[in-house]
């Protein structure tokens, strides 16, 4: 993917030509170059430009990193340009990298356009070596002129420990740093095992009898570097680098190097980050926290961001440096403290944070330093944030005049929306997780743990929430997986098999959890120490990925609450329920698309009307010829002459007449489009099997079984190896005789029935799975014939349609459209017939390796392919727009709840999505998503 940037600071050629630019100042850059300079280079720019007190330095751009990649070497004038810029930096700072007697050092950060946590290198105190070690203790004891100057760097913060340095906290600090570069230096950019150094400091603790490492002397230290080298010439057959420029080098090569570490390859992969975006490099002036008590580190955030609240969210670890806090090595205090500890600097910290917040008009976390006194900025972005702080905090930036109502649509997301209408665990229930996983599929669920999926659906069966414990899951799982409440694995990421089925299933699941130790044949699991065994009841939450023993409290979702209309937004206490409302009101003022939804019920179409849907978008019939209907459908099959089938048609009318008014007046006013009679016969009639052996039992008692040997020999004869085929859809309706008939008159007759009791009914009917417009054309006509019979004088209007889900309909378009009023875009038979496999075969089969392997970037069920299936649908719209302007057009799959499918039938210009009640307001957020960033603005 070639990095996309403002056009016009490119200042020298192409990348790889000589002259080309592959070096920054910190003041050259800003927050727009995250491409060319990564997150942390740009923002750290931007910060400079600001005015606030960054500490020097330069950034050397991704596309250096993505030469070296290429070529295992750095692109020609790169180390030129680093030489200058370092010079200017060693101008600023007026010392020099490594000097004995007063050393500049610097940091060496990785940075990549996203934040990838944890995942990249960074290397501390870079320019020390044997000699100026000495200079720095003697510039941090005290000694005029340099950064590091004010009172005696003696004492640790907090009563941590004495400092014991016999030899003045100057020497002990930058034998400490020295140590620690050593060890950064070796893990990082020599790859030494981390845990050698760790040995040689556990030794010299137990030598000495301490236990931490504050209560080594400046001598221990000492003493722990000369080990420190041993081990670094042991494992790399070298000395410890002296010479500062190499050091600097070496530690720009490991960062770029760090980009193709297997830990961040594979964490892209599940994140989705392109994997030739490379990394940034930021050379920075060190400044120090660990200079005593009146220096430290730590982390802000311009508001809460777990709940969006404003007020002051950190934390501040007195002298220390800042993987120190990272590290978790000492406790950190919550960040007013420092208000105790150090006004001055805290009062300034607030203000840049005030001053961010306001530049980025956005949530924004910060790394900070104090060294003696003086704040430097170390680092800052626009934070992460969860779901619901997400939306309120658009919400306050909106009441605060910094951002309009179309950006803070813009800055919240259908996916935030759907996490924030899961029932959730209960706030403070005060139990401890005793294991954190990967939050694979949302939700939070509760059950007796099982081990195996015939289990689940035994205990299932009897009315037992149960949780499927794996260490990971295979196709053969899939039952249990259905039977669960919720899903728990020891291995595998969002892409395992148990992630992606879940997801499929809207199921919840944690997968990867991996301090579980699970033990199948036992039937048991241990975490933490304790052993869990079948029937007890364990608790996942598939959003955080936490899993508690016993029984969490679960309980429904405010925002679910208030769609229902059972919390009034404008007067409510709960900031998030006021925020989704007042977005979610731009969302619909601002959308084309409507939002319909998928019902089958009257039930179903009221509660989706609640959530917003306007109208109904599918209406599947199927459930109409189950139940107590069984039996004439039964008869229908087996009828031997037209009166016999005219007689079971017959008694089918009234009951589903009846359905049909009930949905009708649910939807009073809105459309509803009916699909008629869709899946293959047989599924209406016993299996196969099952009826054999009751036959074969029948007939050895004597009795009478006619009827069931005729069932059995039409069953036979309409079995089919590939039902989803087969014959079903339009083709069933015109080899049954009267049957779409029979569905097309209980349409019209509610229709009429509910009209003229004052309410408007809007029917469309919809004919299943045509392929060719002959199809239609036959359907059409018997239908207008009854319902212009039926409809008289009532006024009542019936479109006819079809679903566009079979290639050769989206292909032939323009000829279907001659005989169609609306279109509909089936689009999960769509995806099935485009790539020619059966989802339900599929998704537990292959679709884990195909996503691991990357030839799903995300599962075409989940989100519409865009490049394949999504051009049939293009296709289609077009060419059936054209033949007949006012086709409406629509789609009713699975996809018309999926955030990035809204966008793109947003762009394919349908009228209308249809999705399943629960994800309407989804789909109604992202429609108006979808307008304002298809306007876009400079803004965003
Ligand atoms: P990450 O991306 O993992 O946060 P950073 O590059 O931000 O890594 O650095 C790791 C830690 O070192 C952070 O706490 C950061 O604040 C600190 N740090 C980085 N550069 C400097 C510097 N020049 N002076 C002091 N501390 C630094
Ligand atoms: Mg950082
Ligand atoms: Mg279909």
């Amino acid at each position: 993917m070639a990095a996309q940037r403002t056009a016009g600071h490119r200042l020298a050629g192409q990348a790889g030509q000589p002259g080309h630019k592959y070096v920054y100042a910190f003041a050259e850059g800003n927050k727009d170059l995250k491409d060319l300079l990564g997150g942390k280079g740009a923002n750290l720019a931007e910060m400079t430009n600001l005015g606030l007190p960054v500490p020097p330095g330069f950034t050397i751009t991704t596309e250096a990193c993505q030469a070296y990649l290429a070529t295992g070497r750095e692109p020609d004038g790169l180390a030129a340009q680093i030489a200058d810029h370092l010079a200017a930096l060693e101008r600023a700072m007026g010392r020099r990298l490594g000097d004995p007697q007063d050393p500049l050092l610097v940091s060496v950060r990785s940075g990549a356009k996203f934040s990838m946590p944890g995942m990249m290198e960074t290397v501390l105190n870079v320019g020390l070596n044997d000699r100026s070690v000495v200079g720095l203790a003697a510039q941090a004891g005290g000694g005029p002129g340099g950064a590091a100057t004010g009172r005696d760097a003696g004492g640790a913060a907090d009563g941590a420990g004495p400092d014991g340095a016999a030899s003045g906290g100057g020497e002990r600090f930058a034998w400490d740093s020295y140590r620690r570069l050593i060890q950064m230096f070796g893990k990082t950019v020599c790859e030494v095992p981390g845990e050698e150094f760790e040995h040689a400091l556990d030794a010299a603790k137990r030598a000495k009898g301490v236990t931490s490492d504050l209560d080594l002397t400046a001598d221990d230290l000492r003493e722990l570097v000369g080990a420190y080298k041993k081990v670094f010439a042991t494992h790399t057959g070298r000395d410890f680098p002296q010479d500062p420029r190499e050091q600097l080098d070496l530690a720009i090569r490991a960062v770029f190097g760090s980009w193709n570490a297997e830990r961040a390859v594979l964490y892209r992969r599940q994140e989705r980050i392109p994997a030739d975006l490379g990394t940034a490099v930021n050379v920075v002036a060190m400044v120090f926290g660990n200079l005593g008590p009146d220096s430290g580190t730590g982390v802000a955030f311009t508001r809460d961001p777990a709940t969006g609240n404003q007020g002051i969210y950190g934390d501040y670890l007195a002298n220390a440096q800042g993987e120190d806090v990272v590290a978790g090595i000492r406790n950190t205090v919550p960040l007013q403290e420092l208000a105790r500890i150090d006004r001055r600097s805290y009062d300034h910290l607030l203000d840049f944070m005030a001053r961010l917040e306001r530049h980025y008009r956005d949530l924004c976390d910060i790394e900070f330093t104090i060294e003696r006194g003086k704040l430097w900025m170390l680092q800052t972005r626009v934070g992460k944030r969860t779901a619901a702080a997400a939306f309120v905090i658009a919400g306050q930036l909106v009441d605060e005049g910094l951002i309009d109502l179309d950006e803070a649509l813009h800055r919240v997301t259908g996916a935030q929306l759907a996490q924030l209408m899961f029932p959730r665990f209960q706030l403070d229930h005060g139990i401890d997780a005793v294991a954190t996983g990967v939050g694979a599929s949302p939700g939070a669920a509760s059950g007796k743990v099982v081990f195996t999926s015939a289990r689940a659906v035994e205990l299932a069966g009897e009315g037992e929430p149960v949780i499927l414990v794996r260490r990971e899951t295979n196709p053969d799982d899939l039952n249990g997986m259905i039977a669960a409440r919720g899903i728990l694995t020891s291995r595998g990421g969002k892409t395992s098999h148990a992630a992606v089925v879940a997801r499929g299933m809207g199921k919840t699941c944690v997968s990867g959890a991996d301090e579980i130790d699970v033990n199948v044949p036992q039937r048991r699991f241990t975490v933490a120490g304790q052993t869990v065994t079948e029937g007890d009841v364990v608790s996942v939450d598939g959003t955080t990925g936490k899993v508690y023993l016993g029984e969490v409290p679960v309980m429904p979702s405010e925002v679910v609450r208030y769609f229902e209309g059972d919390v009034d937004p404008e007067r409510s206490d709960d900031a998030l329920v006021r925020a989704v409302h007042r977005i979610m009101t731009h969302a619909d003022a601002r959308r084309r698309l409507a939002v319909r939804t998928n019902a089958d019920t009257g039930a179903d179409a009221a509660r989706a009307r609640r959530f917003g849907a306007e109208g109904i978008g599918l209406c599947r019939t199927e459930h109409m010829f189950l139940g107590d209907r069984r039996e004439l459908v039964e008869r229908l099959i087996l009828a031997r002459t037209d009166t016999e089938r005219a007689d079971a048609l017959a008694a089918l009318l009234p009951l589903q007449r009846a359905d049909f008014e009930e949905i009708f007046r649910e939807m009073a006013g809105q459309p509803v489009t009916v699909r008629l009679i869709d899946p293959p016969l047989h599924e209406f009639l016993p299996p196969l099997e099952q009826l054999a052996v009751d036959v074969a039992v029948a007939q050895e008692r004597g009795e009478d079984v006619a009827r069931e040997e005729a069932l059995l020999a039409a069953v036979r004869r309409m079995h089919e190896e590939n039902p989803m085929l087969g014959l079903r859809g339009v083709r069933l309706g015109l080899v049954i005789p009267g049957l779409f008939a029979m569905q097309v008159r209980a349409i019209t007759e509610a229709a009429v029935t509910v009209t003229r009791a004052g309410s408007v009914a809007r029917p469309e009917i919809m004919v299943p799975l045509v392929g060719a417009v002959q199809e239609l054309e036959t359907v059409r006509a018997e239908a207008e014939k009854i319902i212009a019979e039926v409809v008289g004088e009532s006024g009542v209007e019936v479109l006819i349609g079809t679903m566009i889900e079979v290639p050769r309909a989206a292909l032939t378009a323009g000829q279907i459209a001659e005989a169609a009023q609306f279109f509909s875009f089936g689009t999960n038979d769509l995806t099935q017939m485009g790539w020619g496999f059966s989802r339900d075969d599929v998704e537990g089969a292959f679709f884990w390796r195909y996503l691991e392997l990357g030839i799903f970037g995300i599962s075409p069920f989940e989100s519409i392919d865009r490049d394949g299936v999504g051009r049939l649908v293009r296709i289609a719209a077009e060419e059936g727009r054209a033949a007949r302007p006012d086709l409406k057009l629509g789609i009713c799959g699975e996809h018309g709840g999926d955030p990035d499918s809204v966008h793109f039938f947003h762009d394919v210009g349908l009228d209308y999505v249809s999705c399943s009640p629960f994800r309407v307001p989804v789909a109604r957020l992202e429609a108006g998503r979808a307008v304002v960033s298809s306007e876009g603005s400079d803004s965003r």
